[in-house]
């Protein structure tokens, strides 16, 4: 892999599991309180809330005549609240959408040039998602670290075959390993 890919794919596992820790902590938290993160302007708003485990995205394009709570704003702002119930109100708002499924939403309604959109999905898969790399980068991690302790040990990095009678080609797996560089650091992949 080259550098400025693995610095990339560096920099994303880290900021997954920045936000995956603080995934986990909203999501537990979300049984007892509600949290929102909004921010709106003139002509739209996005809020997110997270309650009951699950996380929700509510947005409204067009809107002549936004709430006075959502007065014209660009910077995200967030609040914790008691928890509610608004998810059983969701079927009555979206009359024309499938009620919630699983933990699963998606709703959506046009007034005159206003669209409001309501998708809702579980936390757990939120997570999961989020945990995808870090997940994949401690995989990684593992592997380098057995091949190059196999590599040192005279073993295949492959499979771990005995390759001191055969250094140029493991007769178990095949592999054929690199020739030794002393000074290089041993690769992600
Ligand atoms: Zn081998």
């Amino acid at each position: 892999m080259k550098r400025p890919l693995k610095i990339l794919f560096h920099s994303a596992a880290a900021g997954s599991l920045l936000l995956l820790v603080v995934a986990i902590g909203l999501w537990g938290g979300s049984y007892a309180s509600e949290y929102e993160f909004r921010r709106a302007t003139n002509k739209n708003a996005q809020n997110i809330v997270i309650a009951r485990g699950q996380l929700a995205l509510h947005l409204l394009d067009e809107t002549a005549n936004l709430e006075a709570s959502h007065a014209p704003r660009t910077a995200w702002r967030w609040e914790k609240r008691p928890v509610t119930n608004f998810v059983q109100t969701l079927p009555n708002v979206y009359s024309q959408s499938r009620p919630p499924f699983a933990g699963f939403f998606f709703g959506r309604n046009r007034w005159d040039r206003t669209t409001t959109t309501m998708i809702l999905f579980p936390m757990p898969l939120f997570a999961l998602l989020l945990a995808l790399l870090p997940v994949g980068e401690l995989l990684l991690y593992r592997r380098r670290r057995l091949r190059s302790r196999r590599r040192s040990g005279g073993l295949c990095a492959v499979c771990g075959y005995d390759l001191r009678a055969t250094p140029q080609k493991c007769p178990e797996c095949g592999a054929t390993p690199p020739p030794a560089h002393p000074n290089s650091s041993p690769s992600l992949f």
